[in-house]
């Protein structure tokens, strides 16, 4: 169990951040704004995948205006970015919006900040104050405060870095606190994911606000992936962090999907719907196991709700270790599957009905659970390893039969178990 760093707890809408709140997941939308059904599609479908908060782009007049019929058809808390222009961020706040993402750095106008500031505090709307290492780069000011922070950090590997963005945001947070406005969550995000560790570890010592964690323009998913899970993985473990953004160039809906299962792994959200394990395979697989898991995978989130543990395993030999504490499990081997519930050898069917068989003996699963019947993890006997000859079938001599048969070759196949 992660113990998690305590903040100042700020309501974005209906959803809470920081405090002893659920670790929130956020993603934003990559469309126009102003093209109103859109957006609202966009934000429906990152909902529906999980996100509790969905922020989006208000660049121009025409995409403040859009918010009001935009919020009227959506169930989530949006978030108005707002860069430059303080306008928009007053434009937005009229509009409804459920919170501001605001970098004073790139606002010119001390006294616009503080209006945005005033109008926030009326409406009870908490601002996100960004200090991310792009937008602050050529900014090196204040050069007492940041002599003093660049000797406390001269061991640090990005020293430098971290004294400006520590004393710049001292400096934005002192406009804040000035007009007695606490409903701040900070953010500190970078391109270097061990910047990005550095920097929130830094920050959660020093201020009490929630934090938002994320990496910017952290590339394709391939590779954004891991560039944001290695620093928020991390920083969630060591209990940093109220809320988080996996961002990537891909379609966000992914970013969604990632985040919570980040938050899964971590133990940091109750898991909505089944965990699939499955093997990587190797040179004893016998059936397609990167079609079936692919299968298995789809199927689950359509027809499962509770968080059952199945597994899908390629062969006898590792398998019932592996599957351990999975709640379905099956085993393959030479075209054919042995399906497990509560560790109780229940079907053996052929390759070509295994998914059906797997799903359906997870529905019966659920619906034991949920009548009462059965609990998720429990084992009502250990798994024995099925006989992959009598059981499973040679596989090897077959499949090499088969081969030989297809090559031409005049053969006779061994009779199925
Ligand atoms: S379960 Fe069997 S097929 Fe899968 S990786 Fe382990 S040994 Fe290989």
């Amino acid at each position: 169990m992660i113990s998690r760093r305590k903040t100042r707890q700020v309501k974005v809408g209906n959803v809470l951040i920081g405090g002893d709140a659920p670790v929130a997941v956020q993603s934003m939308t990559s469309g126009y704004t102003h093209d109103i059904d859109g957006c609202v599609r966009e934000i429906n479908k990152l909902a529906a995948a999980g996100a509790d908060i969905v922020r989006v782009a208000v660049p121009e007049r025409k995409d403040t205006e859009a918010l009001k019929e935009i919020l009227k058809q959506v169930k989530v808390p949006v978030v108005a970015d707002v860069h430059f222009h303080f306008q928009r961020a007053m434009e937005a706040i009229e509009a409804g919006v459920s919170k501001i993402r605001l970098n004073p750095g790139n606002i010119n106008d001390r006294k616009q900040v503080e209006a945005v500031i005033d109008a926030c505090k009326d409406r009870g709307i908490p601002i996100r104050v960004g200090v991310n290492e792009g937008s602050i780069v050529e900014r090196k000011d204040k050069q007492r405060r940041l002599k003093e922070l660049g000797a406390v950090f001269s061991n640090n590997r990005h020293g430098q870095m971290l004294a400006i963005m520590i004393s710049k945001l001292e400096e934005y947070l002192d406009i804040f606190y000035e007009r007695n406005f606490y409903d701040i969550v900070i953010s500190a995000k970078s391109i270097d994911p061990l910047l990005v560790l550095d920097a929130y570890t830094e920050i959660s010592r020093r201020f009490d606000h929630p934090l938002h964690l994320g990496v910017t323009h952290a590339g394709p998913k391939e590779t954004g992936t891991i560039r944001s899970v290695v620093p928020l993985g991390t920083l969630l473990a060591n209990g940093i962090g109220d809320t988080i953004r996996i961002s990537y160039a891909n379609d966000p809906v992914y970013e969604v999907q990632d985040g919570l299962e980040l938050l899964y792994v971590l133990g940091l959200r109750t898991r909505k719907g089944a965990e699939l394990i499955a093997c990587p395979t190797c040179g004893r697989i016998q059936v397609d196991l990167f079609t079936l898991v692919q299968d298995v995978n789809r199927k689950l989130k359509e027809r499962i709700t509770l968080p059952i543990k199945v597994a899908v395993m390629g062969c006898v030999v590792n398998g019932p270790g592996e599957c351990e504490g999975a709640d379905v499990a099956i085993f393959a081997g030479d075209k054919r599957g042995i399906i497990y519930v509560q560790g109780q050898k229940v079907a053996n069917v052929p390759e070509e009905k295994i998914l059906d068989a797997l799903l359906e003996q997870c529905a019966l699963f659920q619906e034991k659970v949920m009548r009462g019947e059965a609990r998720l993890g429990e084992k009502l006997v250990d798994i024995l390893p099925p006989d992959p000859i009598g059981e499973l079938g040679s596989g090897y001599a077959k499949i090499a039969a088969e081969k030989a048969h297809s090559a031409g070759q005049a053969v006779s196949l061994p009779l199925a178990p």
